[in-house]
């Protein structure tokens, strides 16, 4: 049973797009780096005090010019990730282990994209390879197809998307459903819906991870993961845990 939202929604990024310049303009900063807690390391505090790279050092790039990226680099962080916010073209490296797409607005973190000069670059990432985790607007930029108004970003997932497919009547909603192929077993996942989108149709190869109320709202295709709800707003941390643990494997194996 779906739950609304009303009191749930946060200015930093449901404005379509309004807040740009606020959710862009907190610190300085450029790398947002969160100490992995010691116990995730292998090695000692002394090592990571003398530069030392601990093994499982990896740094996974959240796409930070608009939108919720905060919370996501809260929910790496809890996990022990080192996260590096992507701002400016020259943040994208190709060092890092995954990428993280945030909700927000994907009309406007389209065209900041491509101001900065980030989209092409990114979207190379992204077909090498790289785990991608993208949210709600994130899942909007991956798709080929977009209904509702907007154009195609990225394009590297074969799926139709429909934007703001809930309407304006039940715009935000929280829910349980469940969601397969990113735990070990499929599990009951809780699901906050603001403004999203689902999956109208999926091309071959994409597979279909959560579905509520029949409609597709998370996908796999490779190593990106979309989803139109947003984890990283809920306690729970599958979503993420998983998606380091893609990245750890992406990096012993590349
Ligand atoms: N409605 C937004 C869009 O179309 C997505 C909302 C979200 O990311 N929470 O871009």
């Amino acid at each position: 049973m779906a739950v609304k939202l009303a009191e749930r929604k946060s200015s930093v990024y449901l404005d379509d797009g309004a807040n740009v310049g606020a959710a862009n303009g907190y610190g300085t900063s450029k790398v947002a780096r969160f100490a992995a807690d010691a116990n995730h390391g292998t090695h000692s505090s002394d090592d990571a005090e003398a530069g030392i790279p601990r093994r499982d050092d990896i740094a996974i790039g959240v796409l930070a010019v608009q939108g919720a990226f905060i919370e996501h680099e809260h929910a790496l962080s809890e996990l022990g990730a080192n996260v590096v916010e992507l701002r400016q073209a020259s943040d994208i490296t190709e060092d890092l282990a995954g990428l993280v797409l945030p909700g927000g607005e994907s009309t406007a973190q389209s065209l900041l994209l491509r101001d900065l000069g980030m989209l092409e670059p990114l979207r190379a990432l992204i077909t090498s390879g790289i785990p991608v985790l993208a949210t709600c607007a994130g899942m909007i930029l991956l798709a080929t197809d977009v209904e509702g108004g907007g154009k195609p970003c990225f394009g590297t997932i074969p799926m139709t998307v429909l934007r703001n497919a809930y309407g304006r009547q039940l715009d935000s909603f929280h829910t349980n459903a469940r969601l397969e192929g990113l735990a070990d077993e499929p599990i009951t996942a809780p699901m906050t819906f603001i403004r999203a989108p689902y999956v109208k149709e999926v091309g071959e190869g994409v597979e279909v991870l959560a579905r509520v109320d029949g409609n597709i709202v998370a996908v796999r295709y490779g190593n990106q993961i979309a989803l139109s709800f947003h984890p990283e707003l809920d306690r729970s941390r599958t979503v993420h845990t998983a998606f380091v643990n893609l990245t750890k494997k992406y990096m012993e194996t590349r």
